[in-house]
């Protein structure tokens, strides 16, 4: 950030000395974007390597990102899984309990698009019908890097927003 009262080679100075000039945003989405809580959620078999993405051996802590058994608590919800026409109300309802600001990152191609089950009269065909989504990950199921990849790019996606670049929400 360009502190606005000072020349440019004055804020080139600033920024040899160590000196960081950021809006109160950016620091905020900064904290945001490094403790994404995820909630608890799973709906199929994407949810299984969501959940091998937070063991021991992917890691997900190391991000910040640390998934919360209530919705009150967590600020991002994995739809992982196939959502059927009769789960998708009370998804919506979970996410009507988490707390502002709260992002949606979708995991796979059944939540994204209704996947192997599209031609299913019981299955919502993408997540995105009752709830807005940040990330579209795409996969049968999308292994854990992929998953990651994903949640690092919610991550960018926040910060950016904050830096006042427009970002699409897909
Ligand atoms: Fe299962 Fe594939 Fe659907 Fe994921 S996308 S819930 S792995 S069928």
């Amino acid at each position: 950030l360009e502190y606005e009262g000072l020349t440019p080679e004055e804020n080139a100075e600033l920024r040899r000395a160590g000196v960081m000039l950021h809006s109160l945003e950016q620091l905020k989405a900064w904290a945001r974007s490094n403790s994404l809580w995820p909630l608890t959620f799973g709906l199929a078999c994407c949810a299984i390597e969501m959940m091998g993405t937070g063991a021991a051996h992917y890691d997900l802590d190391r991000f910040g990102i640390i998934f919360r058994a209530s919705p009150r608590h967590a600020d991002v919800m994995i739809v992982a899984g196939t959502v059927t026409k009769k789960m998708a109300p009370l998804l919506r309802r979970l996410y009507d309990q988490m707390a502002e600001p709260k992002w949606v990152v979708s995991m796979g191609v059944c939540a994204t698009a209704g996947g192997p089950y599209v031609r299913s009269y019981s299955v919502l065909k993408g997540v995105d019908q009752v709830v807005p989504v940040d990330v579209y990950i795409p996969g049968c199921p999308p292994s854990p890097p992929a998953l990651i990849y994903g949640l690092n790019l919610l991550q960018e996606k926040i910060r950016n927003e904050a830096r006042g670049r427009k970002v699409a929400r897909a």
